[in-house]
């Protein structure tokens, strides 16, 4: 079937189609951020191509280049109607993106707005309707249907006086390069409605070609991707975030910033230096990522903190969401081996009701530490993370690192082979003006998590070496001390060298001292304390397994490394007290050490039942209050005297 002879030029339009191509492959292989703009520019430009490719075809079928069935006809006809008519659509829908409304829409709303879309839909496919659009006449000839025009201007006029509307509703709200680029889009739209009256007669059907020279202006008008994407992380900028929620000061809708803040990463950077570093920050920035919806945004707004906008959620749900990160966030990260605790801070705040300003998101933002917490009373604060006791004892351990009020104390070990005491352990002590005592079990924890502990493993490593010169304990028949190691510490690759420094500047002989190390340290970071004990043992130091057996762990890992000394934990012989089964478990944890041919020490030995039992079973080495409480320098000085 043929149209009439004409001769519509289809250059245009081809050339269209390459443009468009091109196009299409670099906003797809832009850097991109999911539920970011790009979506929607894709399609836009997508549907442009193929309403300029359909356009080919039926000019080329109207010339009479190209002959078909009516069937094929008609197809490839509804096709450049479909395509051609929804361009106006999409760039309504994508300036309304760009203005931060097309996520509120409710359903009603959408269904309202694609009203004109969803018509001319049911008009092509219905063949009844379709004659309105166009129809072959008795010569078989296309002709336009009388409600054409209605798709062809009206449609567009209606969603391009729609788009100037918000433009100027909106105005303040975006900035110049938006403002740019919409204005693009209103220029686009009304050349596709008068193109191709400006050459009448010449069949140029060139609008789709000026259309997408306009939406690629729009496109280099549009924010860079240096502002926009932080480069670092591939999240969301802190620009964007000034962006985007500048947007929502006004809005009528309820939406939640959330800030994570990780205090202590400068001190991260330093301990695991900054390859492994980068590696976490990849990880954690991938775990964010892939929270981010239509409705969440995530952003990184400056080295350590990390946002998220959750747009249109109500307060229950944006909690537990927080909640949600926040339990992600204290978890471990392992990064090549190594597990990093943070200490996130998180902090969540309404947008708008408790932020409207720029300078406000500014103080959210910006004061992530302690202070920014007290900011209470400037009622933008909803503190998520508790821990108050945790905050506590991080400015107790603090404080007692400036004034040098730690202290250790040492608890003798009991040798049975010669019923003396050849060694000790180290256990640090910490008083606090404020909070009176505070147990090592619960400030090491926090410690751990702030990265002070490095700092205490060194004051506690410098005062025992102290110690060990001061008052040269060998000459009562003392060998060793044994020093706990932290999980945090093992990871630091500071740590060998500052050992070693240590001992050299108090002259202390590498025999003289003797590594605790836990065993959930050596399950969790296999190769990175491979690698640590290495070190430390080829410079002649010895190392104990502590807390054997608390950690669930296949007893088989013990292989693997060269400790003189296994651990028991003092639960297991508690224990073993009460029932023949744990008892069991006991003698069975120590037949496997002896197996090893490795020597055991028994933690928490109290009562003399205790320690006859467990020289009946051949152990080693005993420690516990039977013999003593941990004890100040000088006292254990004294003890050891004595007893030996
Ligand atoms: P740990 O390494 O298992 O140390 C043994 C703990 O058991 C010590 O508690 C010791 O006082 C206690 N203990 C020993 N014998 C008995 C007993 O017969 N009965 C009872 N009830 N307890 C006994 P402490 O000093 O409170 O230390 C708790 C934990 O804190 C230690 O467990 C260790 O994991 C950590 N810690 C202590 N000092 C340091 C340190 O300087 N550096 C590091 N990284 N951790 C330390
Ligand atoms: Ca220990
Ligand atoms: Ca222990």
């Amino acid at each position: 079937m043929i149209d009439k002879v004409t001769n519509y030029n289809i250059y245009f339009d081809v050339c269209a189609v390459l443009f468009d191509l091109v196009f299409l492959i670099l906003v797809v292989t832009r850097k991109k951020v999911k539920g970011r703009r790009d979506r929607v520019f894709m399609y836009m430009v997508l549907t442009i191509m193929i309403a300029a490719m359909m356009e080919v075809g039926t000019s080329l079928i109207r010339n009479g280049d190209w002959i078909m069935s009516n069937y094929w006809r008609t197809i490839i006809n509804v096709l450049a109607h479909f395509f051609q008519n929804s361009v106006s659509f999409l760039v309504y829908m994508y300036v309304l993106q760009i203005f931060g409304v097309l996520r509120h829409l409710s359903f009603k709303r959408k269904v309202f707005i694609s009203i004109p879309e969803m018509a001319l839909m049911i008009f092509l496919l219905v063949p009844q309707l379709r004659r309105l659009i166009f129809y072959y006449d008795e010569a078989g000839i296309y002709q336009r249907g009388p409600v054409n025009k209605w798709f062809y201007y009206w449609v567009i006029l209606v969603y391009t006086i729609a788009g100037i509307c918000a433009l100027m509703k909106y105005r303040n709200r975006i900035s110049k390069q938006d403002f740019m680029a919409i204005s693009h889009f209103v220029i686009a739209m009304i050349l596709s409605i008068f193109a191709e009256g400006f050459f009448p007669g010449m069949h140029l059907r060139i609008t789709i070609f000026l259309q997408s020279l306009c939406f690629f202006g729009a496109y280099i008008c549009l924010e860079n991707d240096e502002e926009a994407i932080d480069n670092e992380t591939g999240l969301l900028s802190r620009y964007s975030l000034w962006n985007d929620l500048g947007l929502m000061y006004e809005s009528e809708y309820s939406s939640y910033l959330i800030s994570v803040n990780v205090n202590n990463y400068e001190y991260y950077l330093q301990t695991i230096g900054s390859k492994r570093m980068n590696i976490l920050l990849k990880n954690v920035s991938q775990w964010l990522a892939k929270l981010s919806s239509d409705k969440v945004s995530v952003y990184h707004p400056k080295s350590g903190t990390f946002a998220l906008v959750l747009y249109d959620f109500d307060r229950d749900n944006a909690l537990k969401f927080a909640d949600k990160i926040r339990g992600r966030f204290i978890d471990e990260w392992i990064v090549e081996g190594a597990s990093v605790f943070f200490q996130p801070l998180v902090k969540m705040t309404g947008v708008p009701e408790q932020i409207c300003q720029d300078d406000q998101l500014y103080a959210f933002i910006e004061n992530g530490s302690i202070e920014g917490m007290i900011m209470n009373s400037v009622n933008f604060i909803d503190e998520v993370s508790t821990g108050q006791r945790r905050l506590q004892i991080e400015m107790a351990l603090d404080r007692a690192i400036k004034n040098d009020t730690l202290q250790v104390y040492y608890q003798p070990i009991y040798d049975v082979a010669t019923g003396r005491i050849r060694s000790c352990e180290a256990l640090v002590r910490m008083y606090d003006e404020e909070l009176g005592m505070v147990s090592p079990e619960e400030f090491i924890k926090v410690a751990e998590k702030t990265g002070q502990v490095n700092f205490v493993g060194e004051i506690v490593f410098e005062k025992v070496c102290q110690f060990l010169k001061e008052y040269t304990p060998q000459k009562y028949g003392m060998d060793y001390v044994e020093v706990n190691l932290s999980t945090v510490e093992c990871m630091n690759p500071l740590v060998p060298s500052t050992i070693r420094d240590l001992m050299n500047k108090y002259g202390v002989d590498k025999s003289q001292i003797s590594l605790e190390i836990t065993e959930s340290a050596v399950i969790h970071n296999k190769e990175t304390m491979a690698n640590v004990m290495d070190n430390m043992q080829r410079a002649g130091l010895s190392f104990a397994l502590d807390d054997f057996g608390t950690g669930n762990a296949n007893f088989s890992y013990v292989l693997d490394y060269n400790f003189d000394i296994i651990k028991i934990d003092k639960t297991f012989l508690w224990a073993a007290d009460g029932s023949e089964e744990n008892a069991a478990i006991l003698e069975a944890m120590l037949q496997l050490i002896k197996g090893l041919k490795r020597k055991a020490v028994v933690e928490g030995v109290e009562t003399e039942k205790q320690r006859d039992y467990l020289v009946s079973k051949g152990v080693e080495f005993l420690q516990g209050y039977y013999y003593s409480k941990p004890l100040p320098e000088r006292e254990f000085i004294d003890f050891i005297r004595r007893y030996n």
